[in-house]
């Protein structure tokens, strides 16, 4: 990987996250950067994210990028691309962190820039936006989708790899319409339900708000993500319309379903439903599928109180045993909950609970 210089539109949650990763990956390269707004291009650069501020996506400043990143909303993304056709230099790789690739590959194609272009997604982020909550580890041990054209050159998917790598994040390569699918099925789909269960349950809450009084742990892990920002989830399904219609097709069908078999008293249907769920939910991240890695957990039951997550990763830190992710789960299984630890190798896993059980925490290996 030998480009130091690379170009940003945008400088928001994602933009200002990217600058961040990129000068800590390598504190020497150079950031160059475009924004709407002169607030968070002055912030961004009192703050040492960026080292040049360029004055619209056409500055020809861009010429010196190896890359350049654009992280504004689809629709400014695609105006900038065009600005930037004539700004870079014909080495410069062009691309994007958008949450729906379709309309910026084919806008990509329209420009004539499809040898240039190489659509990218981090599957990462939060409900919250701008360049103050920006965060240099942002990428670490998530998924980055990268979507070339069927003009990209190998070498150019194989240089974008290293950079992905270089973030912290894993790369996953996928053509860009089966990434619109899939992100519909695991992403969209999910936002919109969680906007629609707790748009349920304030129509029909009491006057009291009992509902919101008692809405427990499940509740608020299915929905925590009701709380993004509307702009940015209006975009996004207006931009990928079809494909959430079509797997809401399926939802509605499975919902149907279940009303059918509750309203009929079918117990059997109703039991298969939940099984199936299960085993399939039981089974995520535990098989390796192409370049995605396995995941090793373990599960560790927990006192309620404050430090006590603290306390383990201590215990896991000075036995020098690296975690990939760490939450709370709540499930029928373990009742009240218990610690999820996830780490990316089996040894660290085994070593991990081993360690754990010393101290006498009751550990389940998964
Ligand atoms: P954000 O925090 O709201 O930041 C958007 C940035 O774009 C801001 O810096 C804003 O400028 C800039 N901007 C808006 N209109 C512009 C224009 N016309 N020209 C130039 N810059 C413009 O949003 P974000 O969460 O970073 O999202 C940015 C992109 O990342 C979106 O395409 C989204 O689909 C994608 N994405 C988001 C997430 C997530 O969880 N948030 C995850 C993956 C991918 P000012 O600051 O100057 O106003």
């Amino acid at each position: 990987m030998n480009c130091k210089t690379y170009g940003l539109v945008g400088l928001g949650l994602i933009g200002g996250s990217l600058a961040k990763a990129l000068k800590r990956s390598q504190p020497d390269c150079r950031i160059l950067a475009y924004t709407r707004s002169s607030e968070t291009l002055r912030a961004a650069a009192s703050q040492g994210i960026i080292d040049e501020v360029c004055h619209s996506p056409g500055d020809p400043k861009f010429k010196e990028c190896g890359y350049v990143f654009l992280c504004a909303p689809v629709g400014a993304n695609i105006h900038a691309l065009e600005q930037l056709k004539d700004s870079v230099s014909p080495s410069c790789i062009l691309t994007d962190v958008g949450s729906v690739k379709t309309e910026i590959h084919e806008a990509a194609a329209r420009i004539g820039l499809e040898g240039s272009f190489i659509g990218g997604h981090p599957m990462t982020g939060s409900e919250k936006s701008g360049i103050l909550n920006s965060q240099a580890h942002l990428f670490e041990n998530s998924y980055y989708v990268i979507t070339p054209t069927s003009k990209t050159d190998e070498s150019r998917i194989q240089e974008y790899k290293e950079l992905v790598s270089a973030l912290g994040a894993l790369h996953i390569v996928m053509d860009y319409r089966q990434h619109d699918f899939i992100t519909a099925a695991v992403s969209h789909l999910p936002h919109v339900i969680a906007a629609a269960l707790v748009n349920t349950v304030h129509d029909l809450d009491s006057k009291e708000e009992y509902m919101k009084l008692i809405a427990a742990g499940g509740f608020k892990d299915i929905t925590r993500i009701a709380s993004s920002s509307p702009e940015m989830w209006e975009q996004i399904c207006i931009e990928n319309a079809e494909n959430i219609s079509q797997v809401m097709d399926t939802f509605i069908q499975l919902m149907e379903q279940s009303r059918t078999a509750m309203i009929q008293g079918t117990g059997s249907e109703i039991y298969r439903a939940f099984e199936r769920s299960r085993d399939y939910r039981d089974s995520f991240s535990s098989s390796p599928l192409g370049s995605i890695k396995k995941t090793y957990r373990i599960y560790c039951d927990i006192v309620d109180e404050s430090g006590a997550i603290a306390t383990i990763a201590t215990i896991l830190a000075v036995n020098n045993i690296s975690i990939k992710n760490i939450g709370i789960v709540h499930n029928r299984e373990f009742e009240e909950g218990v610690l999820r630890i996830e780490f990316y190798e089996e040894d660290p896993s085994l070593k991990a609970a081993e360690v754990l059980k010393q101290h006498r925490y009751k550990v389940w290996i998964r």
